[in-house]
């Protein structure tokens, strides 16, 4: 399956990506991850998009499309792939319309998982990640098994730097004015799904109903 899953930091799109990719084989793809991985190793890129991403603040259009056209082409991505924390903004999602018409590729569907703020705050001030795997877990409702380390890879779990309450109410800001219009654009190409959800599981049953699998 192809998709996109659009939805304000700490709806699920990470948990509802990492689950779907258990179905068939698509690759998840986080923007945030890739970035994420670059500032860890210092990397070009890490350096130009460290600041902004500290701040909560959008890395630039031209960054993310210089990555996403060469993950894009990579062999994984013939199975299909999961979208995750991408397109961002308009510019990046009618950029991403060209690369595919290129490429000869359609996407499923966009689902936009629709969380109501308390409970993404909430969510967002609780979650911590593994700097190693990437592996998610919330304090309150899913810890590791022992505290500050991953379950799954023995690596550092933490809370991340732009989720601090400052960066957090920025990153929502951030989302409601460039990337919640998406929501009309996808709606415009016939391909937006919205649901209405709190449980990844509602979610995942709902997208695999849209989509036509069992
Ligand atoms: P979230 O939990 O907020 O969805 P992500 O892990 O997707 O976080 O992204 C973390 C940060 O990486 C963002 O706040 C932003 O600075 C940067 N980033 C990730 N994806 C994009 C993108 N498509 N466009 C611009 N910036 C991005
Ligand atoms: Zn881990």
């Amino acid at each position: 399956m192809k998709l996109i899953l659009l939805g304000a930091p700490g709806a699920g799109k990470g948990t509802v990506a990492k689950l779907l990719t258990q179905l068939d084989g698509s690759v998840q793809i986080s923007t945030g991850d890739i970035l994420r991985a670059a500032v860890a190793a210092g990397t070009e890129l890490g350096k130009k998009a460290e600041a902004a991403m500290k701040a909560g603040d959008l890395v630039s259009d031209d960054l993310i499309m210089g990555i996403m056209g060469e993950r894009l082409k990579q062999d994984d991505c013939k199975k299909g792939y999961l979208l995750d924390g991408f397109p961002r903004t308009i510019p990046q999602a009618e950029a991403l319309k060209k690369l595919l018409a290129g490429m000869g590729e359609k996407l499923d569907c966009v689902v936009n998982i629709d969380v109501p703020r308390d409970v993404i705050l909430d969510r967002l001030t609780t979650r911590r990640t593994c700097t190693k795997c990437n592996a998610i877990y919330n304090v309150k409702s899913n810890p590791p098994k022992k505290t500050g380390v991953c379950d799954k890879c023995g690596g550092p779990v933490v809370q991340r730097d732009d989720e601090t309450e400052a960066a957090i109410s920025n990153r929502l800001d951030v989302y409601n004015q460039k990337t919640a219009p998406l929501a009309g654009f996808y709606e415009k190409e016939g391909l937006l799904m919205s649901v209405n959800a709190t449980s990844s599981e509602a979610v995942i049953n709902a997208i695999k109903k849209r989509i036509g699998m069992k």
